[in-house]
């Protein structure tokens, strides 16, 4: 496989204006995006192409962003790949239960895209420093 200098955001996505919304800005700061439409094909492609970054939304068809993020997060393969949730969960103790599940962070939905894209560029530059 060609190494690209371009970073690689998988998108775990389930609600088409989102997915879109999430594409369309992550690609014009220049990043790759792939996309998944529930988690059981997400776990797939993170194993298959090891982005830079994953973007988990936590409601989703098929298997939830939760047991998607288990399963990446004890795979030799894609543990050490950033994982951040993207949810509309707002209550108290949701962002414990996303940290405990695995996840690196947590960002709200509906986001607000410049601190986004900030967000997404410290931890693409976050991973850089450790590798
Ligand atoms: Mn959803």
């Amino acid at each position: 496989m060609l190494k690209s200098e371009k970073k690689i955001i998988l998108i775990v996505e389930d609600d088409p204006k989102n997915l879109k919304l999430f594409r369309d800005v992550l690609q014009f700061k220049g990043y790759i995006t792939i996309e998944a439409l529930n988690g059981q094909q997400g776990v797939a492609l993170a194993k298959e192409h090891k982005p830079d970054l994953i973007l988990m939304d936590i409601q989703l068809p098929v298997m939830d962003g939760i047991e998607a993020t288990k399963i990446i997060k004890h795979d030799e393969v894609t543990k050490c790949i950033t994982v951040v949730a993207l949810t509309a969960y707002a209550m108290p103790g949701d962002k414990e239960r996303m940290l405990a599940a695995g996840f690196d962070d947590y960002i709200s939905k509906p986001v607000h895209i410049p601190e986004f894209l900030k967000k997404v560029t410290e931890y693409l530059d976050g991973k850089n420093k450790v590798q």
